[in-house]
């Protein structure tokens, strides 16, 4: 690369601007800034030193990506947006060409020019709203700041002063892209710049500080609290930015040499997971390095949950979160991969997430170390949506939104990854996303029952078509001229056999007119004298009066006896009729094993009971869950948490 050389205006120095696009360049010899103003030099003076940040990169370092030319960092440049610094590095690649390189704790941006789309003004733009950023696509605001330009080094591309505040606009887009809208010191769009996170094997970076003088300048192993004298252990030391004792609880800077920013002598709480703990959980072996207790108040009541820093220098950090004995592993998300999806519903993926709550989340009680300024105090407000088992949850500020999701993890699991001693403690109520028992077995038991109704229909039609098997079939006379219900009436039928366990039916057809037919009725086995009795009753009456014609009864009746064992039978049959009125004879048959409807009803009534009771479990499960968010239903929700409390663990 060759460029543009001038004199250093404050020490005579030469000056080369590699990049054509250079406006600013730190001399390195004098550390004067050297602006471009058209054909000469303005000095703004000194820069100050570089904050010691455990960067990994280096001036004059090269790479190359992928079917990307070759790349040197020729510049970088130190912000602070308030609560932490980071680097942005210039990566020139050759000719007009460049890019920024944004590092903060240890995860890197590549990030490129785009062609500015119609954009807001800074005072306009809202963190959560959506911007269409033409080709790139529709991108979310994640973040809207002004951060301090602090100081540089080597070359940058723009002509600000050191020491100006520059507003920003970071924003998160489909597939993982992200963008930054540069407002530069004014209030009108100046860039857009479109990239993703890259890894420094993907860039193809040499010529780098040796990796264990990097990580033995930015923190090394053996440290000590300065204000109780404990031993510290850091664990991701490039990425660490706040450490909370947990011997006295006070909270050090860990970029500037642990000062001290909050001293404590309280001995804090000790986490149920001590830090430090290993555990193999949802496909990474995670170091415990942080916790934090959190509550939102509401009423007066304050409601708090336990959070756990996960590290893993390849994944980078998770959070295992315990709210009242139930477990969640929560992953930070995309934000530009989340979708509002009607009233209070989210899509993220495949799956849309109904609104359970929201609040304003607190830091009550800080301990170990974070990836960001944590204090105690710091307060966001959250909203979480569910999918069991899974939830989303937004936290942020005016300032800044973050998106992560969370999986519900059986306490037993977290118990078992991380070794830890004595049981969990009992899950208290339901937790939002907790999967229900009944889950899809509503569905499943529904349909079994189906199925099997419709197996016991189809069967008793055919059983009732084939209508029971004819066993007996007599014609019986009544005798004449004996009184009604005369002992001497009384006569046995000739025998019949039974052939099948099952049912017996016993009709009488007689021609009764204007008159009645009782029988007192006994099937008796004549192989073991057992006698059932029955009795049966035909009446028929008709006549017309002032309405018409009329008639009531039947001349037809018949009788049940019900489980009667194979054998041979006979009836015995006492007759009484209407006195003057005996009809000359009826006709009897008898039918085995007959299908009767009431049968039918009560097993189909059996067969559905098991799923009315799973379906009514399952929707005061649901309940349960609901009864503790913002849509409780205002109707009974409230008044009857108290019952739904007893006997609701029969699980
Ligand atoms: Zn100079
Ligand atoms: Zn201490």
């Amino acid at each position: 690369m060759s460029g543009y050389e001038a004199r250093c205006p404050s020490c005579g120095a030469a000056v080369v601007f590699t990049l054509g696009a250079t406006l600013l360049k730190v001399c390195e010899h004098c550390g004067v800034a050297v602006a471009r103003k058209g054909a000469n030099l303005a000095s703004y003076g000194r820069v100050a030193e570089l904050i010691p940040t455990p960067s990994v990169l280096a001036l004059g370092a090269h790479g190359g990506y992928e079917g990307a030319p070759a790349f040197t960092l020729v510049g970088r440049l130190q912000l602070d947006y308030g609560a932490g610094t980071w680097d942005e590095w210039l990566m020139a690649f050759g000719g007009d060409s460049w890019a920024w390189l944004s590092e903060a704790q240890g995860r890197f941006h590549y990030m490129g020019l785009a062609a500015l789309p119609p954009s807001p003004e800074f005072e306009d733009v809202r963190v959560g709203q959506t911007l269409d950023l033409g080709p790139p696509g529709t991108f979310v605001v994640t973040e809207v700041r002004e951060a301090r330009f602090m100081t540089a080094a080597g070359e940058l591309p723009f002509d600000v002063e050191p020491g100006s505040l520059l507003r920003y606009a970071d924003l998160s887009g489909p597939g993982g892209q992200l963008a930054t809208l540069d407002y530069g010191t004014g209030s009108t769009a100046e860039a857009l710049y479109v990239g993703r996170q890259v890894t420094l094997d993907e860039l193809g970076l040499s010529g780098l500080p040796d990796e264990e003088d990097r990580r033995k300048k930015a923190g090394g192993q053996n440290l000590s609290c300065p204000q109780c004298g404990g031993p510290l252990e850091i664990r991701a030391p490039d990425q660490t930015q706040r450490v909370a004792c947990p011997y006295c609880g006070s909270l050090l800077d860990a970029t500037k040499d642990l000062a001290v920013l909050e001293a404590l002598s309280r001995v804090p709480e000790k986490p149920r997971i001590p830090l430090g703990s290993k555990g193999r959980l949802h496909g990474g072996e995670w170091t415990v390095i942080g916790f934090l207790e959190r509550s939102v108040t509401f009423e007066g009541v304050r409601y708090p949950w336990q959070e756990y820093l996960l590290y893993e220098a390849r994944h980078g950090f998770r959070w295992l979160v315990e709210a009242k004995g139930h477990w969640s592993f929560v992953e930070p998300i995309s934000a530009g991969d989340v979708q509002r999806s009607g009233v209070d519903r989210m899509k993220h993926g495949d799956q849309i997430f109904r609104h359970f709550q929201g609040g304003a989340a607190k830091v009550d009680v800080v301990l170990g170390e974070f990836y960001w300024a944590v204090a105690r105090g710091d307060e966001v407000s959250s909203q979480d949506y569910v999918c069991p088992p899974l939830m989303l949850s937004s936290e942020g500020d005016e300032q800044e939104i973050n998106w992560s999701l969370g999986t519900y993890t059986p306490p037993a699991e977290v118990w078992k990854a991380f070794n830890l001693v004595g049981g969990p403690p009992s899950p208290e109520g339901v937790a939002p996303h907790q999967p229900s028992p009944y889950a899809g077995k509503v569905r499943q038991i529904w349909s079994l029952a189906a199925l099997a109704a419709a197996i016991l229909v189809f069967v008793y039609l055919g059983l009732a078509l084939s209508g029971g098997r004819v066993i007996h079939k007599q014609s019986v006379a009544v005798p004449a001229g004996v009184p009604p219900a005369a002992p001497e009436a009384a006569l046995f039928t000739d025998r019949f056999f039974v052939q099948e366990q099952g049912n017996v039916e016993v009709t009488i057809k007689a021609p009764v007119s204007n008159s009645w037919l009782y029988l007192d009725g006994a099937l008796i086995n004549e192989e073991t004298g057992a006698v059932d009795d029955f009795d049966l009753e035909v009446s028929y009456y008709f006549g017309s009066d002032s309405d018409g014609a009329w008639s009531e009864g039947a001349t037809e009746a018949r009788s049940y006896i019900a489980s009667v064992a194979p054998g041979r039978y006979v009836l015995r049959l006492g007759p009484q009729w209407e006195a003057g009125k005996p009809p000359p004879a009826y006709d009897l048959r008898v039918r085995s094993r007959v299908p009767r409807l009431y049968q039918l009803v009560l097993a189909l009534v059996g067969l559905f009971v098991w799923p009315v009771v799973v379906g009514w479990r399952s929707m005061r499960f649901e309940s349960r869950r609901w009864s503790e968010s913002d849509h409780a239903s205002s109707g009974s929700g409230g008044d009857d948490d108290d019952e739904d409390d007893d006997g609701g663990d029969d699980d």
